[in-house]
């Protein structure tokens, strides 16, 4: 029994995994928080460490049999500092500490409110409407019930964040906490003037790279390490590693941040995804990282016009990162169905508010596109071409299934001459 397959011992989870595994490769994945973990990533994570039960930090552990496992975690630790402390606008990697124990991006940012907060703060973020995150104070989100939430939005006419609203409200409001991040917003972040509204009010300044932590390990963002208190992110996104989190910080919030998420927030820490999280790190230190973040900054960028030459309304007129956001009203029509056609052709992508979107959350004008996947297959600009000539012919008739089949074929077969990383066929 122990040591069978799955597929010999679990045939219908087997079969899943296969048909995830097909569906993955024969599909142009354009979710812009998705990428192909690589097959090492994989591996790690899918290894006996996640046996381990290891509360506590490495050479302070509640159990015993930690030889390896600290061993693994302070790689990945020295690995990050490596990686971001070289991106530092100061202090570089000896003002850096380090934390990979949290569970995934959310959890992560829980920890700051942990670290620094208490119930009914005042916290700053950008609104989720206007492509912030739900863990930046939304009303649904702990975060928004538990604190004191003063979103700030983007401006009406441009469509980018409005650092004097910015400014205006924390001086109004005072925040304990002032957030930096993003999910569906296609420009860059100016972390200094974050920080110097911060400093004005007092506010701790937190920067969540979740997204784009890939894109500012490689210099194709411009990086808040140094500048940040405290940086959280995901693992997954840009940064392509296995799914998790992580928090880096100035040293002196290392000791708040370390307790809040052990023992405040979380038990034992997944060792596996640690082990993944090393292998990514050392992947982005690796010779071919920078080119693959500035491809995918190019890609998206090629994508974006190309999609303006077709008429398409790209909000804010394009993009300098890894996603852009497309209002498709114009194209008579909105974006779940246009999300729902895409998809029958093997385009992945999510319906998304676009700002001051008129319609409902549930059934809004836009899309979200982002190239992260697609560039981890070595797709390029030729690729972003054809992609943006297949979404226009379906989203012009996302009722004409013979068309969309018609484009699924052709979707098809430029994925099978593009290998997809960690993906076995
Ligand atoms: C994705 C994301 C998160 C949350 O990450 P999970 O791993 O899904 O919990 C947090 N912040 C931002 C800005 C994100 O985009």
């Amino acid at each position: 029994m122990a040591d069978r397959t799955l597929r010999e011992t679990d045939a219908e989870v087997a079969k899943f995994i296969d048909e995830e595994n097909r569906r993955e490769f024969e599909s142009m994945r354009l979710i812009a928080s998705e990428n192909y973990a690589s097959a090492a990533v994989m591996e790690a994570t899918g290894s006996c460490l996640t046996n381990k039960y290891s509360e506590g930090y490495a050479h302070k552990r509640y159990y015993e049999g930690q030889q390896i496992i600290d061993q693994v975690e302070e790689l990945a630790i020295s690995r990050l500092k490596k990686l971001f402390g070289r991106t530092a606008a100061a202090g570089g990697e000896d003002d850096l500490h380090v934390n990979v124990q949290p569970y995934s991006g959310g959890p992560a940012n829980l920890a700051v409110y942990l670290a620094f907060c208490k119930p009914g703060d005042v916290i700053m973020g950008l609104g989720l409407p206007a492509g912030g995150h739900l863990t930046h104070g939304h009303s649904v989100s702990i975060t928004g019930r538990f604190f004191k939430s003063v979103p700030y939005g983007v401006r009406r006419d441009t469509h980018r964040i409005d650092m004097d609203e910015v400014r205006k409200l924390a001086q109004e409001h005072r925040p304990k906490l002032l957030w930096a991040g993003t999910t569906a917003y296609p420009r860059t972040l100016d972390f200094k003037a974050f920080r110097a509204i911060a400093d004005e009010v007092g506010a701790i300044f937190a920067a969540d790279i979740a997204h784009i932590a890939g894109l500012v390990a490689a210099g194709e963002h411009p990086s808040p390490i140094g500048i940040a208190d405290v940086v959280t992110s995901t693992t997954h996104k840009t940064f392509r590693g296995p799914r998790g989190g992580m928090i880096l910080c100035k040293k002196v919030h290392a000791a708040a941040i370390d307790k809040a998420v052990f023992p405040g927030l979380q038990g034992g820490p997944h060792n596996h995804t640690t082990a993944g999280i090393a292998v990514a790190a050392k992947e982005a230190l690796g010779e071919s990282f920078p080119s693959y973040a500035k491809a995918i900054v190019e890609n998206a960028k090629e994508l974006a016009q190309a999609l303006i030459d077709k008429g398409f309304a790209v909000t804010t007129g394009g993009t300098d990162n890894h996603l852009m956001l497309i209002d498709m009203t114009s194209k008579g029509i909105a974006g779940k169905p246009a999300a729902q056609a895409l998809d029958r052709a093997h385009i992945v992508a999510n319906y998304n508010a676009v700002p001051f979107d008129p319609r409902k959350p549930f059934d809004p004008s836009g899309i979200r596109i982002g190239t992260p996947s697609v560039t981890s297959r070595g797709m390029g600009k030729a690729e972003m071409r054809m992609l943006a000539g297949w979404i226009d012919r379906v989203v012009t008739s996302a009722s004409n299934e013979s068309v969309i089949a018609k484009v699924r074929g052709e979707v098809k077969e430029l994925c099978s001459t593009f290998p997809a990383p960690g993906i076995r066929m």
